[in-house]
């Protein structure tokens, strides 16, 4: 089956937005502690795609070996999935763009590893704050890329961009049974 990885910084709505995504409350534990979701969960949507809820990164309080033994895990999962179609990259929308958020883009690029972005929790700005953080991230995504990825506005709190989201696999999917069967 096809699978679509979400992953982000911890905190950032991960949970929240699985929680969304699969109208399952209890399915991914959501927190305000960081740091929770450690391992790797799967998740079977409408029997035909996979969820694959990756760890979040970018502790600030864990050690210089544990975040490499992370970075080792987040490594061999992305060169193992012949499967994925793409990975999502949570930003929440209030933040400027982070390093660590650029660098994991940049490292997905080079693996040549489709993604797109979800921005959360746009329930805490105004539709005008809105626009402009997604204007400026796209600014600085055009510094070191050609073409912007596709990027989804999103708030789980308030049901926002859950179809978006599900219709973007949707025709993923649907692409790519095409090219199957042709
Ligand atoms: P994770 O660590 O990335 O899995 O993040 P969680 O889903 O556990 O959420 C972290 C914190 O952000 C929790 O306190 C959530 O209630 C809050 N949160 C998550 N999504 C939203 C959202 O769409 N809107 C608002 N206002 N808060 C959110």
């Amino acid at each position: 089956l096809p699978e679509y990885a979400f992953i982000g910084r911890s905190n950032v709505g991960k949970s929240s937005l699985i929680n969304m995504l699969t109208d399952r409350k209890s399915l991914a534990k959501t927190s305000g502690r960081p740091g929770k979701t450690q391992l790797i969960n799967h998740f079977v949507i409408n029997d035909n795609w996979y969820l694959v809820d990756l760890p979040g990164y970018g502790y600030a309080r864990v050690s210089k070996s544990s975040k490499k033994k992370f970075q080792q895990f987040i490594t061999n999962y992305f060169e193992q999935r012949q499967q994925l179609l793409s990975a999502f990259v949570l930003v929440d929308i209030r933040h400027k763009p982070q390093p660590i958020d650029l660098e994991f883009m940049q490292y997905l690029g080079e693996s040549g590893i489709p993604f797109a972005i979800i921005f959360t929790k746009a329930d805490k700005l105004k539709p005008k704050a809105i626009e402009r953080h997604v204007d400026d991230y796209c600014q600085v995504l055009l510094k070191t890329w050609e073409e912007l990825p596709p990027y989804f506005v999103t708030s789980s709190s308030k049901g926002i961009g859950k179809d978006a989201v599900l219709d973007f696999i949707g025709a993923t999917n649907d692409e790519i049974e095409n090219l199957k069967s042709n």
